[in-house]
């Protein structure tokens, strides 16, 4: 058996040689949907429009969206959704598209695991390097964009703070050092903030752990960014430098 390194690199070169002859190309219908549905994308200006796109190109080539519990067909709308939100949370780096997880499934709505007895919204597995979401779950997650409540933003931020702890690929300690350090000393003061039944501008999960606090802070960042600003500019600042990107950027209006 070939050792793993050479295995990872060989399926690694593969999806490069995918990504650059093999790509897939959006179709009128899915720029329509992006439009349409998916305000980050209609907010930007046509020179990142057009490198989103093309993220999502490259995300859509190199991961498979595979339908679970009943859900025969992956609509193109649930493909570009689901990508779409990678790309925003990804959208400060150029090339990031979290390689470890390449599978993401897609339940119709809550789903049963027998592992923890319980009902699901999503999960992510780095073992099998998978993401789960619930798709009814997504899209109330997009409904209100609002109100800091969106479970696609808190599954990806999950992936990505995995992936910056994966070793075995190209992607990894993306994450400024020294900013992620201090991102992590004021996300204690919040989680136990939060454990004290304080009011912040995040809601209770985030008081879980460092990895719930983590996916909570991102769905806060992208979805009321001026008023996680103005509770914590602090802390903001240093999420905006972590993330290189600064969501207020493109939500100009508070109303
Ligand atoms: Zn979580």
């Amino acid at each position: 058996m070939m050792p793993l390194y050479r295995m990872n690199s060989l399926a690694s070169l593969i999806m490069e040689l995918r990504i650059l002859f093999g790509r897939v190309r959006l179709t009128k219908l899915e720029i329509q949907i992006l439009e349409q549905q998916f305000p980050y994308y209609a907010r930007l200006s046509e020179k990142h429009k057009k490198e989103f796109r093309e993220k999502l190109a490259v995300i859509l080539t190199t991961k498979s969206f595979i339908g679970r519990g009943g859900l025969r067909i992956v609509s193109p709308e649930m493909k570009i959704l689901i990508g779409a939100t990678m790309v925003m949370v990804t959208f400060g780096w150029k090339d990031l598209r979290l390689p470890h997880f390449s599978k993401i499934l897609i339940y119709p709505d809550t789903y049963y695991s027998t592992i923890s007895r319980q009902y699901h919204r999503g999960e992510v597995n780095p073992r099998y390097g998978i993401i789960v979401m619930s798709w009814n779950c997504f899209l109330n997650g997009m409904e209100n964009q609002k109100d800091g409540v969106n479970l696609g933003i808190h599954e990806v931020a999950h992936a990505l703070k995995l992936e910056n702890q994966i070793y075995y690929n190209d992607e990894c300690e993306f994450f400024n050092p020294e900013v992620y350090r201090s991102f992590q000393v004021l996300a204690s003061e919040e989680i136990q903030k939060i454990k004290a039944g304080d009011q912040t501008v995040f809601r209770s999960n985030g008081g879980i752990d460092h990895d719930e606090f983590f996916a909570v802070g991102l769905e806060t960042f992208f979805e009321k960014p001026h008023e996680f600003f103005e509770y914590n500019p602090e802390l903001y600042g240093t999420l905006v430098r972590l993330m290189r990107q600064d969501p207020r950027v493109w939500i100009g209006t508070r109303s």
